[in-house]
């Protein structure tokens, strides 16, 4: 209850990963007001204008409330039936891994579940991957890397204990705001100092005492100066050594290492170096400018290596610290919906682990290679291979590099079903079958954020039209392909509590996510979860991770990689001369499906732009708010100029947000190859080439 008696609904915001907790108030009519919940560990109250702006985004005009087939209006019976019978049919004659599911971080773990247990258990194919493919597949490759599991060692307390916090690739004042705040905070407490690694100047960068404008994918360079800095210094932890792998081979590759591809000057590297070096309690925050590249596993290997060779992980106030996109990456990690990972974090490649999963489902299947990541995923639908794909709550015909390629490809399946809350995007126009999903504010589950926190999200709203939960529609789809007993669910609660007793089988097998003491929660107490981080049977004090040396390879011990610096794939040269980057803006979401709807949050920044520096815009006869067009190998757009000494000269930065639907010429991705990492399949979606000239 608040001050006017009414009561209120605990949520968690649906945005970003930093989880932020609400309580909702519905007005009786179909609206609601919002304010950040005081009891939240993750905000204590606060909201970012993007959370403070949920009211204004629940309106119904865009919703899609019945099933369509073929753009008719169809019963739920027929248009489930009609799935099943296309995914059964595809199976029988051309294999399981004709069928692929294409999700989402925005779903609730609960759905999650379903969709990876229906694909990898029951349809039989690995071929279910996740829009975070795009977002964090890079950290979990380089958190499995070094610690052989993927756990985020630390907590959000960690940046306020901290005496320094390192921003890489991150511009924490835009795309995780709660979490700056809480940093800014802090830094007014106690004074810490903040580093901001990034090739553009961001907002982020107002309080910093340090910016590093490092070349665009030098991130290695750095951070393998750092370490041989570290070992030059006397500063390694040989204590804590004792608890790691590859020590001298990793200094080798680092002290091989030419710094000064950064683009940075000694002085500023030695002033970092010094600083990091110095600094006992450091947090080493990244984000998607470490992630989106073709070396980002690398990039995260290279930072973590630093903080091994020091020991400063899973301390208070000191450690790695990677913040997630989406408000349920983390849980889409924890129930293995990428296409190389098991439920629980258990290892696709581990046939023990693989028996024990399908034992548990009693399932007829457990494939014992991983599927295709979403880069490979959309070639196969374009050449035929995949030929029936469901997509749930993204629009990748707008967000997948090379966007043009994948929008045909989608085009061509011979089957798509796409469930999402609104039949207005690109991707959904292109969808056989369209289902109407419930959305925020109207379906019940649970979402982990970038500190391992799982929160309810509740229902306040009633359902519009026919619309149901994403786990309704895939139990239903599995029921009608036969799998009756496996996927006869009333409730998300019967989803969350088989969930958490599959995790218990995790945790026999000493893996890290372990939420088994979740599992005897009946309706009532699922019903009023409290916001709670794992491990939830803490024998790890702070709920940290590693600061005991216990690791979760074979022996026990990490591993440091040795790793060298890799140039972005795409060279700029003569035709395409500036090095393109994207992301987002602070008052967007992905592509505006929600956050368009509210006028103050579209008056920030209202259309699409390229940011430019003052001596290339000189250089091509620009002046501000010109229209310019951007080409690049893949795709073209046309976007207004911004010109800015933010930007290094000779790069140029674009917001991702607008969409065949609300800017037709301005589909950012259509710009960026399908270059992907090596290890995590994740996109190159900071380091593109483009040419620009005046339209
Ligand atoms: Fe929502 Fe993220 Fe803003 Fe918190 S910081 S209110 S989770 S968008």
């Amino acid at each position: 209850m608040d001050g006017s008696g009414l009561p209120e609904t605990r949520s968690t915001c649906p945005y970003c990963g930093v989880g932020c907790g609400v309580l909702l108030r519905p007005d009786g009519a179909g609206g609601l007001s919002v304010r950040g919940d005081p009891d939240h560990p993750a905000n204590r109250g606060r909201l970012c204008s993007k959370g403070s702006a949920l009211a204004e985004t629940v309106g119904l005009g865009h919703r899609l409330t019945a099933p369509l087939v073929n753009g008719t209006e169809t019963p739920w019976d027929d248009a489930l039936q009609l799935v099943a019978d296309r995914f059964r049919a595809t199976i029988d004659e051309h294999g399981p891994d004709a069928a692929a599911f294409y999700v989402s971080g925005q779903l609730l773990t609960e759905d999650y579940y379903v969709a990876n247990k229906l694909m990898k258990g029951f349809i039989g194919s690995a071929n279910i991957d996740t829009n975070s493919r795009l977002c964090m597949a890079s950290t979990v490759a380089g958190h499995r890397r070094a610690f052989g599991t993927d756990t985020v060692p630390g907590t959000y307390e960690d940046l306020e204990e901290a005496d320094l916090v390192v921003l890489v690739g991150s511009n924490l004042a835009w795309c995780h705001p709660v979490l700056y705040q809480r940093l800014l905070a802090a830094r007014q407490a106690r004074g810490t100092k903040i580093v901001v690694i990034d090739p553009r100047r961001t907002a982020t960068c107002d309080e910093a005492d340090l910016h590093l404008a490092l070349a665009p994918g030098s991130d290695v360079a750095l951070f393998n100066r750092l370490f041989s800095a570290i070992h030059d210094s006397g500063a390694v932890d040989s204590a804590y050594l004792t608890h790691t792998e590859g020590f001298v081979p990793t200094l080798e590759a680092a002290s091989t290492t030419d710094a000064s591809v950064t683009g940075l000057t000694e002085a500023e590297i030695e002033a970092f170096t010094r600083l990091w070096i110095g600094t006992e309690k450091v947090v080493t925050v990244f984000s998607q400018g470490v992630n989106q590249s073709s070396s980002g596993s690398d990039k995260v290997n290279a930072i973590l290596n630093c903080h091994l060779a020091t020991g400063r992980i899973g301390k208070p106030g000191m450690g790695p610290f990677s913040v997630t996109g989406q408000p349920n990456a983390m849980g889409g990690r924890e129930v293995g919906g990428l296409a190389n990972m098991l439920a629980c974090h258990l290892d696709l490649e581990n046939a023990d682990h693989r028996t024990a999963v399908r034992d548990f489902w009693q399932a007829p299947t457990a494939p014992d290679r991983p599927g295709l990541k979403a880069v490979d995923m959309f070639r196969a639908v374009g050449e035929g291979r995949i030929k029936a794909l469901w997509i749930i709550h993204t629009n990748p015909a707008v967000t997948m590099p090379d966007a043009d390629a994948v929008r045909a490809a989608i085009r061509g399946c011979d089957f798509v079903v796409v469930s999402d809350v609104t039949g207005q995007t690109d991707t959904a126009r292109l969808a056989h079958v369209l289902l109407p999903a419930t959305a925020w504010a109207e379906k019940e589950g649970t979402v982990t954020n970038s500190d391992r926190t799982i929160s309810r999200q509740r229902a306040v709203l009633p359902a519009p039209g026919h619309s149901r939960p994403d786990w309704a529609m895939l139990a239903e789809v599995g029921r009608r392909m036969g799998w009756t007993a496996a996927f006869d669910y009333e409730s998300p609660a019967e989803i969350f509590r088989e969930y958490a007793a599959l995790s218990g089988i995790a945790g026999q097998f000493g893996r890290d996510f372990d939420i088994s003491g979740l599992g005897g929660l009946d309706d009532d107490a699922y019903a009023t979860l409290a916001p709670t981080r794992w491990p939830v049977s803490a024998t790890r004090e702070g709920g940290r991770f590693f600061a005991d040396g216990q690791f979760y390879h074979p022996d026990g011990k990490a591993r440091m990689l040795p790793v060298t610096h890799r140039a972005p794939a795409a060279r700029t040269g003569p035709r395409y001369p500036f090095r393109l980057n994207t992301g987002r803006l602070r008052d967007q979401w992905h592509t505006m499906t929600r956050t368009a709807l509210s006028a103050r949050l579209s008056a920030h920044l209202a259309e699409p732009f390229l940011d430019i520096h003052p001596e290339d815009a000189a250089r091509l006869g620009l002046s501000a708010a010109d229209l310019v067009k951007v080409t690049s190998p893949t795709g073209s757009a046309i976007l207004r100029a911004r010109i800015t000494d933010a930007q290094r000269p000779g790069d140029v930065f674009a917001p991702m947000h607008w969409t065949g639907e609300t800017a037709p010429s301005a589909r950012i991705d259509t710009l960026v190859a399908a270059v992907t990492d090596p290890v995590s399949g994740q996109p190159e979606s900071k380091a593109a080439v483009a040419a620009v000239t005046r339209f």
